[in-house]
């Protein structure tokens, strides 16, 4: 969502050298304004924030210029401002005192809400927790049965009563549903609303009366980030006839050019809670205005990246592969297949890829990413025998041709794979040196991306030379 203005904001540190002076200073946030107003930000929070960094650089300009790299100075204030216009700290959801926790879900139809339920369940529900949904849309085409297929999909109840489709008084449903989550011990319910296409009067009391009734412990309001400046005239509409205490952004994956969620904040005085990214139910995570900033400004989202990979692979996987690697033990295609099987519990690969450090400036490898790449060599690991997989050496010319009519893939690809496969192999031994990562992308084909990154692994640990101590270090 935000490569253009992530883009357009590295041509403007690009052009900061050596020292700079006031003017410079003015010349570097006008364009930082511009930019900001061509990603559709508000003009007076695009003004605001342009003006905040100005006085900030100008008070700090001793010491931006006595630094060694200025330009890296003012980025951190950039940074730090950015963060702020976001919402500076990470708003954590808030648990009532007494179970459950009720949560009201608001916004315009097709802003997302039915989804955004799914989503929220999905997350609680991963964190242990027991949510119920209840379905109070009763009024837009199939809202109640979308919200029972996606419970279905995720083993969360759905309290839906009536129909929908204009039958029901949701008012009603949304209180039979909050007291059958304390009869039935739910530690959150999960309201979805009806919207309207447009703001109107109706659907405000709808929403007020629903509100009044089941007194939610959290009102948030879902919208959707693709709809531009628009985003902010219907939030604050809500905002004064509803009331909110926070914001849910959904489409983030969208191609728009992001303003408002930068301006959102600023102008509703309420917070982001989450951020959706895509239609799975997976697309969605808390929003931390820190990591957004860092991802706007081209410096990656590493945070949220090692969190998705925690939570794809069990720790037991990862822990074996840990072990295997620091005993210098072979990778195998068996191993190959546990991270593929990760990397498709973590989502779209381009996803993944626009979390990295410079991602703006590889856009088109990413966009240009086949993700079919990964079905395929899944497939042909599938056709492999335990034998072949763990001993690929194994792999001679005739397995070869079988594997390849097993996968129904050429045997050029098959021998492509074995051949990345070894290479990548002989590297991860190099590598327990402290050499570069050569990254699963070597293997899935992604050989464009760019250059990893210098990590220290721990070196292998010295013998010792008692026999009996060795032998169990060395797990005999
Ligand atoms: P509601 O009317 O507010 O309940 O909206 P829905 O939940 O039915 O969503 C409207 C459409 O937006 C559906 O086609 C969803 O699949 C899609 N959608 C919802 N959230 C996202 C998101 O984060 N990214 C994308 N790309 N699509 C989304």
């Amino acid at each position: 969502m935000f490569e253009a203005l992530g883009q357009r904001l590295g041509s403007i540190f690009s052009g900061l050298r050596g020292k700079v002076s006031d003017s410079d200073l003015i010349e570097f946030t006008a364009q930082i304004k511009t930019a900001l107003l061509e990603s559709d930000v508000a003009l007076e929070v695009a003004e605001g924030f342009s003006n905040k960094v100005l006085e900030n650089c100008k008070s700090k300009s001793d010491e931006i210029n006595k630094s060694t790299n200025p330009a890296s100075r003012i980025f951190e204030i950039v940074n730090t401002e950015l963060t702020q216009v976001l919402g500076g700290s990470a708003r954590r959801l808030q648990f009532a005192k007494t179970p459950p926790t009720v949560i009201l879900l608001t916004g315009l139809q097709g802003a997302g809400k039915t989804s955004l339920a799914g989503k929220l369940a999905y997350y609680l529900k991963s964190q242990g927790n027991t949510p119920l949904l209840v379905a109070s849309d009763l009024q837009r085409p199939n809202a109640v049965t979308q919200l029972q297929v996606v419970g279905d999909s995720i083993k969360v109840p759905v309290f839906a009563p009536e129909p929908g489709n204009g039958i029901g008084d949701p008012i009603d449903v949304a209180k039979a549903g909050v007291k059958f989550a304390k009869d039935k011990l739910h530690n959150f319910v999960i309201v979805d609303t009806a919207g309207r296409t447009g703001v109107d009067q109706a659907l405000m009391q709808q929403v007020i009366d629903i509100r009044d009734s089941i007194k939610p412990d959290e009102t948030f309001f879902v919208v959707d980030a693709m709809i531009g400046q628009d985003a902010v005239r219907t939030a604050k509409a809500f905002l004064d006839g509803v009331g909110f205490d926070a914001v849910i952004l959904t489409k983030l994956d969208g191609d728009a050019r992001g303003g408002a969620a930068l301006s959102i904040v600023e102008l509703t005085g309420k917070p982001i809670i989450f951020a959706a990214t895509g239609e799975k139910v997976t697309d969605f995570d808390l929003f931390y205005p820190d990591r957004m900033a860092s991802r706007i400004l081209g410096m990656g989202d590493v945070a949220s990246l090692s969190e998705q990979a925690k939570r794809a692979m069990p720790e037991e996987t990862s822990k074996k592969l840990e072990d295997k690697f620091l005993k210098g033990e072979d990778f195998t295609f068996e191993d190959f297949l546990s991270q593929l099987e990760a990397m498709k519990n973590m989502g779209s690969m381009s996803k993944l890829m626009g979390l990295l450090p410079g991602a703006a400036g590889m856009k088109k490898q990413i966009e240009n990413f086949d993700e079919s790449e990964l079905v395929r060599t899944r497939a042909i690991i599938e056709s492999m025998t335990p034998t072949e997989r763990n001993n690929p050496k194994v792999l001679n010319g005739s397995r070869r041709a079988r594997i390849a009519r097993g996968s129904g893939r050429a045997i050029s690809e098959i021998n492509s794979l074995v051949e990345r496969f070894s290479q990548a192999q002989k590297v991860m031994k190099q590598m327990r040196g402290g050499a570069n990562i050569p990254g699963m992308g070597a293997l899935a084909g992604m050989s464009n991306l760019p250059k990893p990154q210098q990590i220290n692994l721990p070196k292998k640990k010295s013998r010792s030379g008692n026999p009996a101590k060795r032998a169990i270090e060395e797990g005999i």
